[in-house]
This record gives structure tokens, sequence and C-alpha cells, in this order.
């Protein structure tokens, strides 16, 4: 049995303007011209592969020598029309311009131009990647252009304008195709292939349209590659497999693993997919879009303009960032780009991403920063709620030991600060001491619990930095969260209310349930102030003299003071 398999991107080819995907702003241009009969005798068409220039030059052509032509839709059916897609029409002439490019072919051409066409009103010259063309050559073009025949066209396609004499390029009128967004071209696809009656993921819709990068021709062509290399339903593992792709999810995992400072998972993934077969290099191009992508996400402007992602992929993103600032990610960036030259020329490229991961976890000044300024809201706010914490650090300096009295209005507390006055270091050491109520009992007992979770899990132990221990029963125990709703997300996760119980019931020695409350914020100004303190906060710290200095003495920041005149 012989099989006979047309390539889809012939199958397929646009026969109209219409159906040519992304390039409207063109298409749309030339069809007005043909309505009104303005057409240059001279175009250039610039853009990327697999745009659709050789393909728009055919449609004109037959829009112009159709039998009911000119006519911005051509019928497709009269035997002009046939003949120029099939490349056979008399007049129409496909020449590739990195094969043709000496001085003679083109002498050849001016000869021919001064005949009229055979059967139709034009004689139409389609040259592609014009811009091989030898200087000679050009310059024998150029004197056809200054003077072109009436019933003759042009039409230059190339993917590098910049290198075409302007001499030439004056005499066109220009038009500059766009690369093709994957949303467009895993769109496109999806209709062939239904039409085809092939079962494809939409996953593998997309990760092909990512690896064509722009060109529907090579999107095409790869999608010929997977339906001859599978049987039954294409899905994306098959796809990652036949073209060599990196799975979307390790780009997601070694993410996850660089912003959570995990060192250990990112080498143990770079080894298992090394041993897969994957190419680190492609894998380092594949992080440097990744982040990219999440600073552009961070920023949050024109995202799904600037990102062309599914919206799912999208999601994932802006979860992932929520936690850290741009300023981290552009770090993570900058890194990535000066390892790019290196890792090009590096005979393992393995070891030299090692190298680079671990060089990201030794300067990452911008988010302790970040953990810094929760720190400094939570101390704020432990002082502005219970007046109490304070009272030792007052009481500390014996010498104007009335500020103490003034500052403490309220009987009860006064009575605290002076059973207290033994000094902080004392009363740490006797948590069971009957001096202290039950209140500041809880409130040491989860500050011993948070600080074993902050050795560990510094991430968990951010979210809770605003959290208090309530109520501590036989086998429960309640914490109030007062952070914000992200804050309480992430603190409820399977993952964390595990670590949670784990180190409460080592710390107790018995088990408990833990019940996660959320408190009602306080008052709306309240929480707006804070807000815009956090920003002053964060502006300052993110401000390049600040980092520099930083990095320079080597230092941390101890606090950031808001003078009240900002605030406003
Ligand atoms: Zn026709």
């Amino acid at each position: 049995m012989i099989m006979s398999y047309l390539v889809l991107a012939r199958k397929y080819r646009p026969q109209t303007f219409e159906q040519v995907v992304s390039q409207k702003h063109v298409t749309r241009t030339l069809g007005n011209a043909i309505s009104s009969g303005k057409v240059a005798h001279a175009l250039l068409f610039s853009g990327p592969r697999g745009t659709g220039k050789t393909t728009v030059a055919r449609i004109l052509a037959k829009a112009m020598n159709c039998k009911s032509g000119p006519i911005p839709v051509p019928c497709n059916e009269c035997s002009l029309c046939i003949e120029i897609s099939s490349g056979n029409a008399a007049d129409v002439f496909e020449i590739d311009g990195a094969s043709n490019n000496g001085v003679e072919q083109i002498r050849e051409l001016r000869e021919n131009i001064r005949y009229m066409p055979v059967h139709s009103l034009y004689k139409i010259y389609i040259i592609d990647e014009v811009h091989m063309l030898s200087i000679a050559a050009f310059n024998a073009l150029l004197k056809t252009l200054e003077e072109p025949p009436p019933h003759v066209m042009f039409v230059f396609a190339t993917t590098e304008p910049d290198k075409i004499p302007v001499t030439i390029l004056s005499r066109c009128q220009r038009h500059d195709f766009r690369r093709i967004e994957s949303k467009s071209i895993a769109k496109q696809m999806k209709l062939i292939c239904s039409k085809e009656n092939i079962s494809i993921t939409e996953e593998s819709l997309w990760l092909i349209a990512r690896e064509a990068d722009g060109s529907m021709r090579d999107a095409l062509s790869l999608l010929d590659q997977v339906i001859i290399c599978s049987e039954g339903p294409i899905t994306g593992e098959r796809i990652l497999d036949i073209l060599g792709l990196v799975d979307r999810k390790i780009i997601f995992d070694i993410s996850n693993a660089v912003l959570s400072g995990n060192i250990a998972e990112i080498i143990d993934i770079l080894n298992k997919i090394y041993n897969r077969g994957y190419d680190m290099k492609k894998l380092h191009a594949n992080l440097m879009e990744h982040f990219r992508n999440l600073f552009i996400v961070k920023i949050g402007k024109k995202v799904s303009e600037l990102v062309d992602f599914p919206d799912l992929e999208i999601n994932l993103m802006i979860e992932q960032t929520k936690e850290i600032s741009a300023a981290y990610i552009n770090q993570i960036l900058l890194l990535l780009a000066e390892e790019s030259e290196l890792l090009r020329f590096d005979s393992q490229p393995k070891l030299a991403l090692e190298m680079m991961f671990i060089k990201m976890f030794q300067i990452k000044p911008v988010l302790p920063i970040d953990l810094l300024i929760e720190k400094l809201d939570s101390m704020k706010q432990e002082i502005s709620e219970t007046g109490v914490k304070s009272a030792p650090v007052v009481n500390a300096d014996p010498a104007c030991p009335e500020i103490r009295c003034d500052t403490q209005k309220d009987e009860k507390n006064v009575q605290t600060v002076s059973k207290k006055s033994v000094g902080p270091l004392e009363t740490e050491n006797q948590p069971d001491s009957s001096a202290l109520d039950k209140g500041e009992n809880l409130d040491l007992t989860w500050k011993k619990i948070t600080g074993i979770i902050s050795k560990k899990y510094p991430s968990l132990a951010s979210n809770l930095a605003r959290s208090r221990l309530i109520n501590l029963a036989e086998k429960r125990m309640d914490i109030e969260v007062n952070g914000s709703d992200f804050n309480l997300k992430m603190i409820k996760r399977n993952k964390n209310i595990s670590i949670l119980k784990n180190i409460c019931s080592q710390f107790f020695g018995n088990d408990f349930d833990i019940v996660i409350n959320a408190k009602i914020k306080s008052s709306f100004d309240n929480q707006q102030k804070k807000t815009e303190e956090n920003k002053i906060k964060q502006k300052a710290l993110n401000h390049p003299l600040v980092a520099d200095s930083i990095e320079i003495f080597n230092g941390t920041v101890v606090s950031v003071k808001i003078l009240q005149e900002e605030i406003k």
C-alpha cells in the first residue's frame, strides 16, 4: 500500500486574504488597494520566517490576475487562479533570491520583463529572500524599478530588510509581517486537527505552537512530524518525547525551588532531566523566558498581551510570584542573562547550570528584606496591640521609671509590668511562672514554636508572622492569623498544617488538632495606612542606593523609619 501524505502547510495554505492568520494589517491594506486600483508596482514583504509572506504574495498574484480580477477575493476556480496556486502560471514567477543572486539572472529578468504577459493582466515577479541578491544584481534591478513597465509587478519577500539597499527600499511599498502569537498558532492547528479528525490535547497544541516560535510553517511541519510518529490520541507527554522539549512542569518545579531557596531540589531535578537527555542550553533558555514572564506578571501590566501563554499557566505564574518582589525576580533574570553567554560555549552545560544556581543562592538580598518588612510589621503590631510587650524595654532603663507609669494608664497593665520588672530574660526562662497570666503564657509558647518554625520553614514562618496562639486545650490548639488573605491561604495548605502539627507534637509531646482562625482586620483606615507605609518601605528598600550599600558593606537593614510627612 502506498501512503500519500500531503504536508499540512501545503494542504491548508490560505487561498484568500481572509484565511491568513494574524496579518490583518497587511491583508486589509492590500485588499483596499486592489479595490481602489492603487496597487504599487513594487512591494516589499518583510518579517520573520513562516509568517505568510510568500503565501500573501501568491494570493495577491491571484487577486491581480484572476479572470474576474483585479479583485480583493480571487475566485480560486478559474484556470489562472488554479495555475498560480499550483505554481505553474505562465506570468507569475517565483524566484529564490538565495540561488539566483547574480547579476546575470537579473539581466535575464530585465530582458524578459519587456514582453507582455501571455494570458493575464500582469507579469508578477515574486523574489523570496531578496536580501541575498548581490550588489550588482540590486543595481541591475534598480534600473527596472525606476521605470517599471505598467504590466509588471514585483513582490519582494525578506526576513532581513536591513540588508536591502536604501535605493531599493525607497522604491517599494513596505509591509511588515508580524511574528504569529502562540495563541493564534494553537488555534489554527486546532482547526486543522478537527478537520483531519486528529485527537490532540490543548496542552499539545500549545507545546508545538511555542516551539514554532512565531512561525506557522514551522508549527505545521512539527505537527506533521508528531502525527506521523503517533498512534492514537496525541498527548503532551508524547510531544515532549517526539520533539525533545522540556516539560513545562519542570520549569515550574525549578522556579519554585529557586524561589523557595531549595538548592537540593534543583540539583535533583537537573540530574533527572539530564539523564532523560534534555538539552541543558534549551532548559536555560526556557528558564530565562519563564522568569521574564514572572517579572511581567508581577508588574501586572499588559500581561495577556506580553505573556503568550494559556490563561491557566498565567494563573500559575501569578500564584508563583505572590510572595516575591519584582526586584528579586529581576535579580534572578540578570544572573540568568549573565550566564547565558558562558553557557553557550561550555562543554559541560549541566555543571555550568548547577554553578549558576549555587551563585543564585549566594546573592539574594532582596528576599530577606521582604521577610524583614513582614517582621517589622509584626513587631509594630505587637507593640501597638499589646502595650505590655514594650514595657520590659521601657523598664530596662531604670533611670526613668516615670515614663513607664505615664505610658501605661491601664491599672491592670501597670500591675503586670511591675511584676515582670525582674527582666525579660528571667521571664523567658520560666514560662510557667504563676506571675504570668494565661494570655502571656500562650504568647510566649507561640513565640518559641514560631522560632522553631522559622529555622526550618522560613516561608511558613513569614506567613505566621502576625499570628497568635489564642487557645491551648488538651488536644486542640487555636491559632489566630492576623495577616492577609494570602497568609491565611498559605497557612491552611495541607502541607503547612502537617508541618505545624509535627512541630507542635514534638514541642508538647502530644498530638493536637490545629484550628486556624482568621482575625477580622482592624479598621479600614488602619489597614490603608499600613498598605501605604508598606509601599514607602518597599520603595526605600528597592532603591538602588540601598541595595548597593547592602551589597558593598555586606550589611542588613535594621529598620526603616518613616517620616510622618511622607504618609499623606
Ligand atoms: Zn480566478
